[in-house]
């Protein structure tokens, strides 16, 4: 048995104008869930994520404490083909469970996402979890480092997220629990906002975990509070038959989901921002619609759109660029244009000669009435002054 001390402080910020965070305490499960997606979307997966989270007292294993993320996962798929308001909603989740394995008191914990587990040790933030985002990958990959990663503009984009496939790749590590410790389930709203420094002061600071907890948040709203803030410090007050820690960072094992199954493979040559997690889903949580795109599909439609508008603007310029002297019922006038018009774009008229069509020379009729292209508007004006000229003025 583990006996746990908890306290909890969520906000919605100061940009937001909902608060999409959910946050659970039902001893022994500790959750932080970070809801994305437009209309209510974000506040309906974190809600259910919670929900079903909270079943998961009596969990034995990582395992049982995946099956409870997967059955989480398949409730937010299952509502959000109900119901089209909720199409592509989505959640982080990070859980700190207590668990007995084989008669062993451990900690589990399960992530998604990137909200976050910190064990706050003597002197860091030690942080257990790792953010599937688009940033972290880069940095993983090495090509960001760890301060550029720290205000990308990417950074909000996950590459995983309850509630978008039918199946969650999910990370699970096993700790031993170690009295006296001090545990931190944060959304991203915390540390965006605040250094692991700043962090690492309040709670060693702030003895009562409740308080703790307001404080944090509080900071990170003063800090900015662009995003929903959600705090849970869990900690641990005694653990019966306690083991000795395996490790001094408390770590038993770590099991990182991988993809299942190959969908790309990189070519030997390859050049360019490579997706190191090519099977992982894209999600990005600004966008208001449609909330989430796999990556791949996002660079085609660019490329796309890219392509339609540069397609667009050359026809635009080579619809308008041109002049010609023409006819618009009896008056002689210039048009801007071309004469037959291009797509859906009309000649307009530029400006008028002073000359009706009844008074142009016989030799210039036939030529006007199908229309004298000039690149420029002087050379339009040069031909409208020479049959003007030519014109019969006088009956
Ligand atoms: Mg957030």
């Amino acid at each position: 048995m583990i006996e746990f001390r908890w306290g909890t402080a969520t906000d919605v910020g100061r940009v937001r104008q909902a608060n999409q965070d959910q946050l659970l305490t039902a001893t022994p499960v500790f959750v932080v869930a970070d809801g994305m997606g437009g209309h209510n979307g974000g506040e309906v997966a974190s809600a259910i994520a919670v929900d079903e989270m909270a079943k998961a007292t009596d969990v034995a294993s990582v395992d049982d404490l995946i099956d409870a993320v997967q059955q989480a996962n398949r409730e937010i798929v299952d509502r959000s083909k109900l119901d089209p308001e909720l199409r592509g909603m989505g959640t982080t989740l990070v859980a700190l469970v207590g668990m007995i394995v084989d008669g062993e008191p451990r900690l589990g914990v399960a992530n998604v996402g990137d909200s976050r587990l910190y064990r706050c040790a003597a002197d860091e933030l030690a942080q257990i979890t790792e953010d599937h985002t688009l940033v972290e990958a880069l940095v993983r990959d090495g090509r960001l480092t760890a301060e550029e990663a720290i205000n990308h503009p990417q950074r909000n984009i996950v590459t995983r997220a309850l509630g978008i496939d039918e199946k969650v790749l999910v990370d699970t590590w096993q700790l031993t629990p170690v009295e006296g410790d001090r545990y931190l389930l944060c959304s991203d709203g915390l540390f965006n906002e605040l250094t692991p420094s700043e962090i690492l002061e309040v709670v060693h600071r702030v003895d009562d975990p409740a308080a703790a907890a307001h404080e944090l948040v509080e900071a990170a709203c003063e800090a900015g509070g662009r995003d929903n803030v959600t705090v849970v410090i869990v900690d641990i007050i005694t653990v019966e038959a306690a083991p000795e820690p395996a490790s001094d960072d408390r770590v038993i094992s770590v099991h990182k989901a991988v993809p299942d199954r190959v969908l790309h493979v990189d070519p030997p040559d390859r050049t360019g921002p490579s997706d190191p997690h090519p099977d992982e889903i894209v999600v990005d949580r600004q966008a208001s619609k449609p909330p989430f795109v796999t990556w791949r599909l996002g660079a085609f439609v660019a490329a796309v759109l890219v392509v339609l508008a540069v397609l667009l603007s050359t026809l635009v310029a080579y619809a308008r660029s041109s002049y010609f002297v023409g006819t618009d019922g009896e008056e002689v006038v210039i048009f801007r244009g071309r004469p037959d018009g291009v797509l859906w774009f009309d000649p307009t008229v530029e400006e008028p000669v002073v000359l009706t069509v009844a008074e142009l020379d016989p030799a210039d009729l036939a030529d006007v009435l199908d229309g004298v292209e000039f690149d420029d508007l002087e050379d339009a004006r040069g031909y409208a002054d020479a049959i003007t000229q030519r014109a019969v003025t006088e009956p």
